[in-house]
């Protein structure tokens, strides 16, 4: 017997250290599920040669930027990279939610502590990626595979070891093995049919 899915959608927000195969994965579930939806975010800074308005990011100026502050419209922002603003509207996430859509979206610790108190407890669902490997692992792969200064590589390690002491608000943990992308994409679909079908 199948389960009538539930009408209203929900938001599935995906966070870990950089070079977890975060963007592999999203960009997997972007070419895979075609009814899912993969909100773009606003930011005040130029686009890049190939990067389109709408799909990359919704390109705005600074001054419309705050307008939407002050409006309430965001989801979580922040100012990056000096003065670049980077948030994400509410309304790209709410609307397919109410219209009982998947929506998929990557954030980092930060991000995703903001938008988690904007939101009903229903709409959401977040998973953490976590290396499979220890620590040291990691650092002796990063040395492996690109030459990096010490000082580059303190700054991965302490970011890295930030994230992960957050891990534990996440809904769900997933292990990410070095060469097992299948896996983490099983791993991640799982969860998701799962949690559509509550
Ligand atoms: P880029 O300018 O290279 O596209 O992105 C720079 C940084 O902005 C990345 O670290 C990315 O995580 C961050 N960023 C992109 N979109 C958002 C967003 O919607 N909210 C927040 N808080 N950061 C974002």
């Amino acid at each position: 017997m199948t389960k009538t899915p539930s009408a209203r959608g929900k938001i599935f927000f995906f966070s870990g250290p950089s070079g977890v195969g975060k963007g592999t994965l999203i960009n997997y579930l972007r070419e895979t599920k075609t009814d899912w939806i993969f909100p773009p975010s606003c930011t005040t800074r130029a686009p890049r040669p190939g990067e389109i308005d709408g799909e990359t990011y919704f390109f705005i100026t600074k001054e419309e930027f705050e307008a939407r502050i002050k409006k309430g419209d965001f989801l979580e922002y922040a100012h990056v990279h000096g003065d670049t603003y980077y948030g994400t509207l509410k309304a790209e996430i709410l609307e397919p939610i109410a219209e009982g859509k998947t929506v998929i979206r990557e954030f980092d610790v930060q991000g995703f502590s903001q938008a988690r108190e904007r939101l009903d407890r229903n709409d959401f669902v977040s998973i953490f990626l976590r290396p499979a490997e220890d620590l040291d692992t990691l650092v002796r792969r990063i040395k492996e595979r690109a030459p990096i200064t010490e000082e580059e590589l303190a700054k991965r390690v302490n970011s890295m070891e930030k994230e992960l002491e957050l891990a534990d608000i996440y809904d769900y943990q997933i292990f990410s093995e070095d060469g097992n992308l299948e896996k983490l994409f099983n791993d991640a679909e799982a969860i998701i049919r799962q949690e559509q079908s509550d």
